[in-house]
């Protein structure tokens, strides 16, 4: 658990002067794009030293972000902050100036891990070991932190240079949580996802359409979620595809895929794996195991013979090969910032403004009138309506769940009305959701035909997006 006073460290360290004094950025060079907008390049000025430059809307969120990152940030496998700013940032297309965090990180020119293999003649077991093992340390920095990554994958694996020996380090803590057991947020990335986060998002639909009880002990996921992303990406580093494939192509987790995650089936076809040591496959096997009090601990995978074992193992791997398709790799990473996209809703711990900053009239008056907002207008404030809110908020977050994931039942088509029509009584007022639903024969009480749920995802997200002002950064 965090204490008061790291929470205090991370926000003094928070620079308030301009960034520009110090640094200059180069607005063009894009290092890679991730789901916050793309990492840039900046130089310092005092030492014409190349630098990372990430830059976020400053809100709970992002100071969460860097907060959790600086206090793992100084393992050699971590991706080192050196500088964060607090400044008013205005991009051309903008009307006027954001307050933004600006991250500047040590610059890891080599690159992403898959584009790194890619790039290898002869891309052996020994150095995916070598490189295992360095992923391993950086999880075990965290995790000895009480701090769960949870969105470990091979975008968020960078090598510091081009160098055969440069080391790979971890970056992008936006997902990452302390870890006091009850990470329930439903959040997830096809094929790195591990089957308890699909089970708490199981129950979490369940007992929200009342189907089973809330248990007093709710269905939680942990740091063992990264131990089971670390199995698939080892398994994708020693054969160059991933062990639960879908054959359908989709924007959620299809059910085949789903099925096999869930049942932990997933075997290592003899074309590529022939070649590769037991030992190898038996990291994989007990990191992928689906009970996650079976699955190796970071210490286990640590102590694992495959990270410490004395012989060549000098075969030379089939997933370099494999991994310079660019389409297959893109393919997978599609598939990983859509789903993050659309997770980012529910994971999103939605911050409202307070009625008082809002410009919009008819609410400046109820709040002069001192009314209670009754039709789930979304203001957080402490005195007034904030409850109303954020029900009529987690009712639209229901439906774009809803429409997400896997359908597993028959009566999927009835949750979804059920679903849409209390998220309808408490967001009737919602121009944009009113207009949205017109063209999806929305009766106001059921849909007349079948939905394109994605569709519906799409307007619902828009509708909670105005209604709380989120807007992108950059
Ligand atoms: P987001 O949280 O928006 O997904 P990330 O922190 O994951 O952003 O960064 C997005 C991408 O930018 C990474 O996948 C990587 O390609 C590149 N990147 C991030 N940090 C660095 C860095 N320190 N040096 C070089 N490239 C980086």
């Amino acid at each position: 658990m965090s204490t008061m006073s790291e929470d205090n460290n991370a926000d003094r360290f928070i620079k308030e002067s301009s960034i520009l004094d110090e640094y200059s950025i180069n607005w063009t060079q894009k290092l890679g794009a991730g789901i916050s907008g793309p990492v840039r390049v900046c130089v310092k000025k005092s030492t014409q030293e190349r630098l990372a430059l990430k830059i976020l809307i400053d809100r709970p969120k992002a100071r969460n972000e860097v907060r959790l990152h600086m206090m793992c940030a100084s393992h050699p496998n971590i991706v080192r902050i050196l500088e964060v700013y607090a400044n008013s940032v205005q991009f051309p297309h903008e009307s006027s100036p954001r307050a933004r965090l600006l991250i500047v990180m040590e610059m890891m020119e080599g690159g992403e891990l898959f584009h790194r293999i890619s790039q290898h003649r002869h891309f052996t077991e020994k150095m995916a070991s070598q490189v295992t093992k360095q992923i391993a340390q950086a999880l075990e920095h965290c995790h000895s932190l009480n701090i769960a990554h949870r969105d470990l994958k091979p975008e968020n694996l960078l090598f510091k240079d081009n160098s055969l020996d440069a080391p790979v380090k971890l970056c992008d803590f936006g997902f990452a949580k302390i870890d006091q057991g009850d990470l329930m947020t439903p959040q997830f990335t096809p094929y790195y996802v591990a089957p308890q986060v699909l089970e708490a998002q199981r129950r979490h639909q369940k007992e929200k359409s009342g189907i089973i009880p809330t248990s007093p002990t709710p269905y939680t996921y942990n740091k063992s979620c990264d131990l089971w992303s670390l199995g698939v990406i080892i398994y994708v580093m020693l054969c160059g595809y991933p062990p639960f494939y879908s054959k359908h192509h989709s924007r959620t987790i299809p059910k085949d895929m789903r099925k096999k995650i869930m049942t932990g089936s997933f075997d290592f076809p003899e074309d590529e794996w022939s070649q590769i040591s037991e030992m190898a496959k038996d990291i994989v096997r007990k990191l992928l195991k689906v009970k996650p009090e079976e699955r190796l601990t970071i210490e286990g995978v640590l102590a694992h013979p495959w990270l410490n074992c004395t012989e060549a193992l000098d075969n030379v791997l089939p997933s370099a090969q494999m991994m310079m398709d660019k389409a297959v790799v893109a393919g997978i990473q599609q598939a990983h910032a859509e789903q993050l996209a659309s997770m980012r809703i529910q994971d999103h711990n939605v911050s409202l403004k307070p009625l008082s900053s809002v410009n919009n009239p008819i609410l400046r008056k109820r709040k002069l009138l001192g009314t209670k907002p009754n039709d789930g207008f979304f203001i957080n404030d402490p005195e007034n309506g904030a409850e109303d809110s954020n029900v009529a908020l987690e009712k639209l977050r229901d439906v774009i769940a809803q429409c997400i994931l896997p359908q597993a039942g028959e009566n999927e088509d009835e949750k979804l009305n059920e679903v849409m029509y209390e998220a309808w009584r408490f967001n009737r007022d919602c121009k944009l959701l009113r207009d949205g639903l017109q063209g999806l024969s929305w009766d106001g009480r059921a849909f007349s035909d079948k939905v394109d749920r994605l569709k519906l995802a799409e307007i619902v997200k828009q509708a909670i997006e105005e209604k709380t002002n989120l807007e992108d950064s950059q």
